[in-house]
Formats: C-alpha cells, structure tokens, sequence
C-alpha cells in the first residue's frame, strides 16, 4: 500500500477505473466494508444489522489498523483512496478496495459514521459532511455504523429482494470471505441477538466445516500448491442438490469466472449422480499484472490471463483430490484430519480379508479397523469403467448384428465411438464390431440400443461398464469377490459408481465402540 494516507486520485486514473454504481443494496454495503476492513488486516470483524424505522442498518467494527485523524477527515470523499496512488498502481493491486468510492457512496444513501483509532493513537469518530472528527473513546480499530440506508431513495428500496433473501446473500458473503480468509474470526449479530460465527482457523477445510457442522473432515479433501487452494466436498458424502458451492475466488475475492466453474463441474462429472453438485472452493492467487479487476464495478467479474493454464491446473488437482480414498482409518479426531490430506496413506498394507458375501449384494471386507460393505455391482461397474477409460477395443463379433429403427442421432453416437452402422436395407442397419467386453452379453441388441443412446463417450463407457458388471443377486465365491475388491482398490475414483451412487458402506471400529459404549 502506498505510504502517505488517504489521497484523491488524479482524475486520469479515475477515468481509468470502471466506473458504475456500486452501493445498490445492504449486501453491497455489506461487501464494501468487510473489504476495507480485510484491507486493513482486521483478524476479528463484527457485523451487525438491525432494522430501523423499517430501514437497513448496519455495523462493522474491525480490529485492524486504523486510520489518522488526518485521514480520516478525508473519508467519504469522492475517489479517496489510500490504497492505489499513481498509474502503474492500477497493475499491481495487492488489496480488495482501490477505487475509494465506496465510502463517498455510502455517505449519500445513509446515515455513515466513522470512528477510526489507529494503534497507539487516540480515536476520533465524524460523519461526512456532518461534524469533523471528534474524540471517541474506543478500542483499536475502526467502528463503520451505517443507518437509514436508501432512506431517500424509495426506488431503490423497492427494487431490493425480499428482506429473507437478502439476509441470505449477506450470510453467504460472509462465509466466502471467511473461507478466503481463514484467520479472520466473524461475529454477526441480527436485531441485536447473535445469528452467527464463523471462528479464525487454519484452512479452508476447517472453515468450510463450521458452514456445514454435520459433515467431518473425513468428508472433505483440501489441497495447496503454488498459489492454489483447492477444497473439495467427496462426492459421495458431501455434495449439493443445487450448483450453488462452486466457489471460484482470486487473491481474496469471490468472483464470477464461468470458464472455471465449468472446469469444475467437468473434473466431477463421472463422480455424482445427475441431481447432485459439487462442494468446491477454489482459490487462486494470482499477480497483479495478470489480472484485470476493472472489468466490473463490484469486481466480481474479471479478467485472467492464461485462463487456460488455470483450469488445466484446478482439474488436475481436483482429479487427484478425487482420487486419494478413504484414509487410514486408524486415527481419529484431528490426527484423520490430517491424513485425509494426504493420499498416500491409504494403499493397505495387509490384502483384504473378504468376510463374505450379504444378501447376494455386499461383499463384507475387514480392513483396516473397519468393515466395509461394498456393493458388487457397483463396485465392478466402477472397475470395469476406469478400464474402459484407460483402453477402449473394438472387436469383431462372431455373428453379426440387425437393429432396426436407430435414429440418425443414435446411428452418430455408435459411429462416435468406433462402433459401425451398415445399412442393411431398409430402415435397418448392420453392426459386425462392438466393444470387446460386451461380445458376450446375453441380450446384445438391447445392449447396442442402450449404447446408442447415450451421447457422450464416457456415458457409452458407464453404459458398457454398467450392462457387464457382475449383477446384484449373483452369489459369488471367495475368488470373484477378491478379484472384485482388489480391483476396487485400484480404482482412481473408489467413492462412486460412475453415475455417481456410493460404492461402499464403511463401518469404522470407533463407531462400533461408541455404540456399545467401549470408550
Ligand atoms: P477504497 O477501499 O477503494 O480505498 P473506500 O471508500 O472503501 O475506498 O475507503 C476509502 C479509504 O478509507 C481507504 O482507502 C482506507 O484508507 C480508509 N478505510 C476505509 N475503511 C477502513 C477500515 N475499516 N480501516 C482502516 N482504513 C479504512
Ligand atoms: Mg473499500
């Protein structure tokens, strides 16, 4: 930050910055200065919000630096910042506010109060274009008291969501900034009763888990590298029935980037079944010069050089995220917290003991200090996907086949994937090759009909994996179930079948012990 306090820009910079209108609701508010209070390295931030005469209050009390008396006669004027001062500034923003509007915009929809003490300084409070500032008695920090807000501007008012929903976006603002600053311990209090925490922590994970308290750390993977941070909800025990926590943030920032929420829902799509979302963070720090926050005026849209590079980047560690297993099950509490993070405590030393198999369903495997209940078909399904995936044959059949009635499209999503359509006069068509796996399944036409109607390749692999899988029903002797299990192991993706249903149950000696009360 520049030395040198609070400064009004020169007006070639000012032209510079998108301009638009920023303050155009509570959340806005809300937004603004919970960014200047991260800006001023606040780790304790209290927001409280109250109804007034049927008007928006609110207040935000940091902890953080302060600002000088000096400065802060200057706040609330128009483009006062001290955050950028010259040009090549604009290139290298390190912090969340940069255009010193907010506070000027604020002032002409409300009531605005400030009091600022910095450390080791006295504190003072003012209101602009009110009184100059006045000694007050606080502690450390700077106290932001917002009232009547639009009290003047009835147009505004009405233009808002409902009251419930927009309480809804400001709870959402804050954890999104929580989990983008995980030191940062929030307090927020609604007409003056405490609504909700969110307490300092070491990651993302942590956070997340005070978002959603009935999940555990073992239902999460978190991982970082080189300036990025990737938190992911297993997909098996944690995931949404709405694309609603698909979360892309840059150096501290909530922010709009489509490309990458696509990149996102990709790197889950064999993983979760079709009504379900992925629980996913992902959080970039990028240079300055690399990005362009002028592109909107809430800063929620951007531009990012070498998009592409990123979304290579979040995808692989997203698949590997994926693809470490249940940890080691031999620790608990915070001690299975941390392994979980890492992959590679799972490969089991000792080789599976199959127990047997239930209800012609479950094969029972002790591992570990636990037992699994995995699902055969399921389980194989999944094996035999990841081989299809790795090799995709086509073979010829012995005798060859006549479908009729296959839909142009149909016809195009067989030829896709290698596999041939040879008209056979009318409205039929011969096929001579098919996948290798399913050469020998016992109803072949129903099985090439269900081919031909999935439209992309990896569903065609699902369909191919799923028709060849090992039914449920199917007693199995102890040699298939080991070969079942082994396989499973292997597996990148051993949470899922590739339509995304969990494969196993696992039955932790903890759980046992607590249920009959062996502690
Ligand atoms: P910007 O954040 O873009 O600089 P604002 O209008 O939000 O513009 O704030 C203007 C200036 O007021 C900031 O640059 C900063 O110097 C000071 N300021 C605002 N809020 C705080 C705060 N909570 N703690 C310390 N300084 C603050
Ligand atoms: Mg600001």
């Amino acid at each position: 930050m520049p030395a040198g306090g609070i400064q009004p820009l020169d007006p070639t910079i000012v032209a510079l910055i998108s301009a638009g209108e920023v303050i155009d609701s509570p959340g806005a508010v809300v937004r603004e200065l919970v960014e200047n209070a991260l800006d001023a390295q606040a780790d304790r931030i209290t927001l409280s919000l109250w109804t007034e005469d049927d008007l928006f209050s609110l207040q935000v009390v940091d902890n953080g630096v302060g600002m000088t008396v000096a400065d802060l006669a200057k706040v609330g004027q128009p483009h006062s910042t001290s955050k950028i001062r010259q040009l090549q500034d604009l290139y290298q923003i390190r912090s969340l506010g940069f255009r010193g509007e907010a506070l000027h915009s604020i002032a002409q929809f409300s009531h605005l109060t400030i009091a600022s003490r910095p450390p080791g300084e006295m504190g003072y409070q003012m209101r602009p274009g009110d009184y100059a500032p006045t000694p007050y008695p606080m502690a450390e920090g700077t106290i932001v008291t917002v009232t009547r807000l639009f009290a003047n501007f009835a147009q505004r008012r009405t233009g808002l969501p409902a009251r419930s929903q927009q309480l809804r976006q400001i709870q959402k603002l804050i954890q999104e900034f929580a989990l983008l600053h995980t030191s940062v311990t929030w307090q927020v209090a609604l007409e003056h009763r405490p609504w909700f925490s969110l307490w300092g922590s070491k990651s993302m994970a942590e956070v997340l888990l005070q978002i959603f308290p009935k999940y555990s750390a073992t239902d999460l993977r978190e991982e970082q590298q080189d300036h990025l941070q990737v938190v992911v909800g297993l997909p098996d025990r944690f995931s949404r029935p709405r694309p609603d926590w698909i979360k892309i943030a840059v150096n501290g920032r909530p922010v709009h980037l489509p490309p990458l929420e696509e990149t996102v829902l990709e790197a889950f799509s064999q993983t979760l079944p079709r009504q379900r979302f992925p629980v996913c963070v992902v959080h970039l720090r990028v240079e300055g010069e690399t990005i362009d926050w002028q592109r909107h005026p809430a800063k929620r849209e951007i531009y990012l050089h070498n998009l592409g590079e990123w979304q290579q980047r979040v995808a692989r560690i997203i698949r590997q995220l994926l693809q470490s297993p249940q940890p080691s099950l031999s620790s608990y509490g915070k001690q299975l917290f941390r392994l979980a993070e890492s992959a590679a405590d799972y490969h089991p030393q000792t080789p599976p003991k199959i127990l047997g198999q239930l209800h012609r369903t479950y094969i029972l495997v002790e591992e570990g200090e636990g037992l699994y209940l995995v699902e055969q078909h399921v389980a194989h399904e999944r094996i035999l996907f990841e081989q299809l995936e790795r090799q995709w044959q086509i073979v010829p059949l012995p005798t060859p086949l006549l479908l009729s009635d296959l839909s142009e499209e149909q016809r195009e999503n067989l030829n896709r994937e290698g596999i041939a359509t040879v008209p056979f006069g009318h409205n039929t068509w011969r096929i001579t090759a098919l996948p290798r796996l399913l050469v020998n399944h016992p109803d072949l036409t129903a099985a090439v009909y269900a081919l031909s109607r999935e439209s992309s390749s990896s569903a065609v692999r699902a369909r191919v994996a799923c028709l060849c899988a090992v039914r449920n029903g199917t007693e199995l002797d102890h040699a298939t179930m080991t070969q079942i299990i082994q396989g499973w192991q292997k597996c990148q993706v051993p949470h899922t079948c590739p339509h995304g249903r969990p494969i196993y149950f696992f039955l932790g000696k903890q759980k046992l012990d607590n249920f009959f009360r062996r502690y």
